[in-house]
């Protein structure tokens, strides 16, 4: 069976969980935590990093900071995970939701534009796949209303726009390192803190609504609670397991371009054939492999296609059903119908994400292509 997940592990994160447990101090923000933020702020020019639970705790801290509550609102994309929507809704503001590009499932810079009122606050892009929304124009929406952007970024470390690495961009950006991700940590995340105005209470906020670290770096002598906050930050077991693999992010990132370049190269002749498309990287964006899928004609062939693979021993799998059609959503519009958002229904219907991971041979590759390349042939010679 290939699975469609297998996490990476390099040979370093239980060295570094014992020189944690060794070194007396395990709680958060330790040694492992520094190492881990001063890597994405300096690798990736974010402004400051902190070190979360989770990216859902680093998307919870940045609705926060953004000040947004009830009467405000936020734009969102329908076809994102859950987690994007869920830290706005925790703070009260209404969620609107923005349709993805026709042609990608990133947001539509257009079907932005058309949602802003005097009343929105907040525009949350999700970088797909780590495939850089368009930022130029979201940026400039967002100058030009005088709106706060959060990236989701949870998939997109080592990954660019125009040169300018993801998380960078916006005001504020969250990471994920959940076990699905490039790089990882079981659980855990990142907040980019990019616009300097929202720098110390990122922190006070971090830190259980207390001005703690300005303690420990002896700018005042004694601390309190301060703020609201809880405890977003993980513990250096999680920071440590993080560090190794960061340590590590080349050797990951140059495997996983290997098999995704593989997957591209053998299925390119679906496109050709019109049987399906393969992932298209919008202008500007570099891409980081985290993701390969094929976008298939409509939700049937997918479902038999998926079964297909699955009796041959292959896991692919779907994701993202529309946020905006969600039971929780319809529950909570108040009277409103549901926007009619045709693109990010289209995905959730028809996208299929093909396994990836680091041990995946370029062998069982080739095997799944040909399973693909088989049904897809047979099934519209009508032969299946
Ligand atoms: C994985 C993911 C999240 C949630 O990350 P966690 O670290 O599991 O909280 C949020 N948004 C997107 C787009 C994701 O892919």
């Amino acid at each position: 069976m290939t699975p469609f997940n297998k996490p990476f592990i390099s040979s370093r994160e239980l060295e570094y969980i014992s020189r944690a447990v060794a070194s007396g101090h395990i709680s958060g923000n330790g040694v492992f935590t520094k190492k881990c933020q001063e890597f994405f702020e300096d690798k990736y020019g974010i402004g400051k990093a902190l070190l979360t639970t989770s990216c859902t705790d680093a998307l919870e801290m940045a609705a926060i900071l953004s000040g947004v509550g009830p009467g405000d609102e936020v734009i969102v994309p329908s076809y994102t995970f859950v987690s994007t929507a869920l830290a706005f809704i925790r703070q009260g503001a209404t969620l609107v939701y923005a349709d993805s590009l026709p042609d990608h499932p990133d947001i539509d810079p257009a079907s932005i534009e058309k949602l802003v009122t005097p009343r929105t606050k907040v525009i949350v892009p999700v970088h797909y796949a780590g495939m850089a929304c368009d930022m130029d124009a979201i940026m400039d929406i967002a100058r030009r209303h005088g709106l706060i952007v959060i990236e989701d970024a949870a998939q997109a470390i080592e990954s660019s726009y125009k040169g300018r690495p993801l998380g960078s961009i916006g005001h504020m950006a969250a990471f994920s390192f959940h076990e699905t991700k490039n790089v990882i940590a079981g659980e855990g995340g990142l907040l980019a803190v990019n616009a300097p105005e929202f720098a110390e209470r990122a922190e006070i906020i971090w830190e259980k609504g207390t001005d703690r670290s300005k303690f420990f770096r002896g700018e005042i002598d004694k601390y309190g609670w301060v703020d609201t906050g809880s405890s977003f930050l993980p513990s250096e077991l999680t920071a440590a397991f993080l560090w190794a693999q960061l340590e590590s992010i080349d050797l990951i990132q140059e495997r996983r371009w290997t098999l995704w370049n593989r997957y591209r190269d053998n299925l390119e002749v679906l496109q050709r054939e019109g049987l399906a498309l393969l992932p298209r990287l919008p202008e500007g964006a570099s891409g980081n492999a985290h993701i390969f899928y094929l976008l298939l004609p409509d939700l049937d062939t997918r479902t038999r296609l998926t079964q297909w693979l699955k009796d041959h021993g292959v896991m692919a799998v779907f994701h993202y059903l529309s946020l905006h059609k969600s039971k929780y959503a319809l529950d909570h519009t108040s009277g409103n119908a549901s926007p009619l958002l045709p693109n990010s229904d289209r995905y959730t219907d028809t996208l299929l994400r093909l396994p990836l991971f680091h041990e995946l041979t370029e062998t069982e590759i080739d095997r799944i292509c040909g399973l693909i390349l088989g049904f897809l042939r047979c099934d519209k010679a009508g032969a299946l």
